[in-house]
């Protein structure tokens, strides 16, 4: 007999996470789903909506909420094409609200021609809780890479946009930038989750909190610098590693 028993908590095992890279900038989707309940959160739709819509139909879900980590080109252009596919309610931090209304002139500059990005239904702050049947995403503001970047979580698993990344963090030289915040929010906010905690950044390869605890060269040199490298852990060796900022933006 089929385990129909509803629980407030959602099992692990129902929940279903797929990426997809999209665009130009190489940009990492995500679609989030219960396989249970059938319904998704999508995250930075950032191009090719119609591939990032047929991935959610093989996974057998329906994206209802399009939740977006911060308003960058690279992580909204999609938008417009997932929210008219689907009817999904599309979330965004209100500091992002002007790169938003910017994105259809960035992209020009960059030779595409895109619509405009639709005005957001709802915004999310810090602790806002973005939940489709069966699955709940808490918000974490994290302002740096952009004034209104967040990073949403869940169960050990955390959608970084572009506030951390495998080895290294989002750049923070664009508009809204401010490095220090950023290196505050991730150390503040991203460092208190679980070590386990699955990073599933905008670019580039998943990580896990303890790796970027232990190896990140910024994040390593900012615990050393606030005085909380622990004992044991390995001493990185940031700055100077060669290391190549992502060039997204
Ligand atoms: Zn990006
Ligand atoms: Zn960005």
């Amino acid at each position: 007999m089929p385990d129909d028993t509803a629980t407030d908590q959602p099992q692990v095992n129902e929940i279903e996470v797929r990426g997809l890279l999209v665009g130009v900038f190489q940009e990492n989707c995500w679609v989030v789903g219960n396989k249970r309940t059938k319904e998704a959160i999508c995250i930075d739709p950032g191009d090719q909506a119609d591939d990032i819509v047929h991935m959610a139909a093989e996974m057998g879900v329906t994206i209802k909420i399009i939740a977006n980590s911060h308003a960058h080109l690279d992580h909204i252009l999609g938008v417009r094409g997932v929210q008219s596919a689907t009817g999904a309610k599309f979330l965004l931090h209100r500091d992002d609200e002007e790169i938003a209304r910017g994105a259809q002139e960035s992209a020009r500059r960059f030779g595409m021609e895109a619509e405009p990005v639709p005005d957001p239904d709802l915004w999310v702050d810090d602790g806002t809780k973005v939940e489709v049947d069966g699955l709940s995403l808490h918000t974490l503001h994290t302002p740096g890479h952009t004034r209104g970047s967040v990073c949403y979580y869940t169960d050990e698993l955390l959608f970084s946009g572009d506030t951390l990344f495998a080895g290294s963090i989002g750049r923070t030289d664009l508009p809204g930038g401010d490095y220090q915040q950023e290196m505050t929010s991730i150390v503040e906010k991203l460092l208190k989750l679980p070590d386990d905690t699955i990073v599933l950044p905008g670019h580039m390869q998943q990580t896990t909190i303890r790796n970027e605890r232990q190896m990140n060269p910024f994040v390593v040199q900012e615990l050393r610098d606030r005085g909380m490298l622990a004992p044991g852990d390995p001493d990185g060796t940031p700055g100077g590693s060669g290391l190549v900022l992502p060039s997204d933006f």
